[in-house]
């Protein structure tokens, strides 16, 4: 049974494994003080939900917010990238005693997870993430995921968590993530416009949805916008994991949502296996290639990426590397692992296989991406 609709949120059967994410200005004031009774409230919500028979993971930001009012840092510590990692490293903590604190009142484990971009993109490390995560659900803990911000950098940071929380329900095989934001969901146009209104479902993302997201965090507090809960919407959708945004400005907002069908429901889009949905849930592509219009219809109707089609070649990758797969005016088709190298793929670009050994001086691959070590965006 899938997640179709909000109220199946609530509802063991079709949702036993919820990913709630919870974004810093609902679990932190604007002083810098954190939300006590707010996050009680989630917390019974939690607990409530354990009871039912769901397993739950929490996915909370917080850190660098909290933090930053400790060490007295501007702009929230988001001002540079050691100030937030400063800010995280003293946040973390009291994040991590908060909720430990909060859950033993409601009788529950907290477990905490700090992972990087890397944690998940490679696929040794997101299996043992996927493993620990299983096994602290199956044992009764309540799993509380960050991103370990005091030691990313910034070129391998999620940056936002939540992309963050749709690849943490890969990984923990969730049924949906709640998105609590400090808005009702997605609005077809600027939310500030009277004539703005809440967008109920979405079945899947394209362009006409990605038009109705505007800017970033609407607090300031955190990092993510709609542009980021919509990528997490895709990453989830591919995965067969429902995505809801509902807003976090209540207590209890999950019965909330529930009870008056509020928010908006990304319907989950196909259910990949285990390691096509860690592929397609990858964020981190080191190369590009640009396919011609035979190859983009190739390439959808479940073929491999041959180099004949390679228009162009980006980036510096080797074999085995992430690369994106667009077509000739810029859409991003699919993404897989190279078979070659960005110097190999430009000396067969455009070429056929007839010629490759030629070129290459070696027995050539079958294929520049194979189709199956390829997922289709
Ligand atoms: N990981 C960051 C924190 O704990 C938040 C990222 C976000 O704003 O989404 O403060």
């Amino acid at each position: 049974m899938a997640v179709t609709a909000l109220s199946h949120l609530t509802d063991p059967a079709a949702c036993p494994r919820l990913v709630l994410k919870v974004g810093s200005a609902l679990l932190v004031e604007r002083g810098g003080g954190a939300r006590r009774e707010w996050i009680a409230a989630l917390v019974a919500e939690i607990a409530a939900a354990r009871a039912r028979g769901q397993q739950v993971v929490v996915v909370s930001s917080g850190a660098i917010a909290l933090g930053a009012a400790r060490l007295g840092l501007e702009r929230g510590g988001r001002g540079n990238l050691a100030d937030a990692q400063a800010a995280a490293a003293v946040g973390q903590i009291a994040l991590a005693g908060l909720w430990a604190d909060l859950l033993a009142a409601e009788g529950l484990v907290a477990a905490q997870l700090l992972l990087t971009l890397d944690d998940l993109e490679d696929r040794r490390r997101y299996l043992n993430a996927s493993s620990t995560l299983a096994r602290l659900l199956e044992a009764g803990a309540v799993p509380v995921v960050n991103e370990n911000d005091s030691v990313a950098t910034a070129e391998i940071r999620f940056g936002d968590n939540d992309r963050l929380a749709a690849r943490v329900a890969q990984a923990a095989g969730a049924d949906a993530v709640v998105l609590l934001s400090d808005i009702d969901g997605l609005f077809d146009r600027d939310p500030a416009d009277p004539a703005a209104e809440l967008v109920r479902e979405v079945a899947g993302v394209d362009e006409t949805v990605r038009a109705m997201a505007t800017g970033g965090s609407g607090s300031g507090m955190g990092s993510g916008g709609m542009v980021s809960k919509l990528e997490a919407a895709e990453i989830a959708g591919r995965a067969g994991i429902a995505l809801a945004i509902v807003n976090g400005n209540h207590a209890g907002p999950l019965g909330r949502a529930v009870e008056r069908d509020t928010g908006t429901l990304f319907l989950p889009q196909r259910r990949d296996g285990g390691r096509k949905v860690w592929l397609g849930g990858r964020i981190a592509p080191v190369g590009v290639l640009t396919v011609d219009a035979g190859c983009a219809d190739a390439l959808a109707t479940g073929s491999s990426l041959l180099a004949a089609g390679v228009l162009q070649v980006d980036g510096d990758f080797v074999r085995g590397d992430l690369v994106t797969i667009h077509s000739a005016k810029g859409d991003r088709l699919a993404q897989g692992l190279a078979e070659y190298s960005a110097a190999e793929c430009r000396t067969i670009a455009g070429r056929s296989s007839a010629e490759h050994a030629d070129l290459l001086g070696y027995s050539p691959r079958a294929a520049v991406v194979h189709r199956d070590h390829m997922v289709l965006l």
